[in-house]
């Protein structure tokens, strides 16, 4: 049967309630010296601040070895009483050091299918998806490989596999990559951070090839596009792809936690939802935040 796979156990899909489908509670990177998200109790505060405007899940898109603290998951999301779904996975080689990547060379598919199946570390506790990442317009090395492990998990395990597409592009290369050469159904394939680059024909290309689009950016700063953004979902939804829909807020740095100061998770509900709402209507937009998160995160694990 479908399940969803919290770290709190396997789900049906519509128990998650309504779901932020792209976040991170807990984030470390190079690339971001100073900004971590690795502070617990904020974690637990930004979670029930979620829960008070409504929230019922978050999927959390940080993949190993970017301080996932998957320990702490299951008593964060208890006391909430929000599920959460954590990712294995594998970002771009920028935020990692040289010795991890060389550490996991040669087995990156059998990292990600044991994360999935048996546990983070010894935390006992299983990741839900594959997170990988594309690059700007074209997909590197790193990348490729990052993908090919991907195709190999998901084959393995049923596992859906959530894509960052660097500013957005790149979005048919991944495609063409994941399906088109290593056999992964389009519908098991979701593709972040669309709202960054904003060409309606591309976004209405990859919703026809079936894959999820992620609008999923509310608590970081894309001044030029994030005006877009309800623009392009209506436009998806008008060519009849409201089914392939998924909202987010995608928090990757402390100072973007409403309990920071920022619009962090809360803002998903509080004003992109009502905004939303004016474009597509609020069945629709209820049914973006409750069914497809399921139906695209939900596998018939093996
Ligand atoms: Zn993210």
């Amino acid at each position: 049967m479908s399940a969803v796979r919290t770290v709190l156990g396997d789900v049906r899909p519509e128990q998650l309630g309504v779901c932020d489908a792209h976040d991170h509670l807990f984030l470390r990177s190079p690339q971001l010296p100073g900004q971590e998200l690795n502070d617990a109790s904020a974690a637990r505060a930004e979670l029930a601040a979620f829960r008070a405007v409504g929230g019922g899940s978050v999927v959390q898109w940080t993949p190993y070895g970017m301080g996932r603290r998957a320990a702490d998951l299951p008593a964060l999301s208890r006391t909430a009483g929000v599920h959460l779904v954590c990712a294995t996975g594998l970002h771009q080689a920028a935020h990692y050091t040289p010795e991890l990547l060389e550490e996991v060379r040669g087995r990156l598919a059998e990292v990600f299918v044991s994360e999935l199946t048996e546990g983070i570390g010894t935390s006992g506790v299983r990741a839900g998806l594959i997170k990988v990442a594309g690059g700007f317009h074209a997909l590197d090395e790193h990348a490729r490989w990052t993908m090919r492990a991907a195709a190999e998990a998901h084959h393995a395990t049923g596992a859906t596999i959530a894509v960052h597409l660097e500013h957005g592009t790149g979005a048919l290369d991944v495609l063409d990559l994941l399906c088109g050469r290593l056999g992964v159904e389009p519908g098991r394939v979701v593709l972040g951070h669309l709202n960054r680059s904003p060409d309606p024909v591309i976004q209405r290309q990859a919703a026809e090839a079936g894959a999820y689009l992620a609008f999923d950016g509310p608590s970081r700063a894309h001044h030029a596009t994030d005006w877009r953004m309800p623009d392009a979902v209506r436009a998806l939804a008008d060519a009849g792809h409201g089914d392939r829909l998924l909202l987010g807020g995608d928090t990757v740095v402390a100072g973007a936690r409403s309990v920071d100061g920022g619009p962090g998770m809360p803002y998903l509900l509080r004003r992109v939802r009502p905004r939303l709402a004016l474009e597509l209507g609020e069945e629709l937009v209820d049914r973006v935040l409750t069914e497809n998160p399921g139906r695209a995160f939900a596998a018939d694990w093996r």
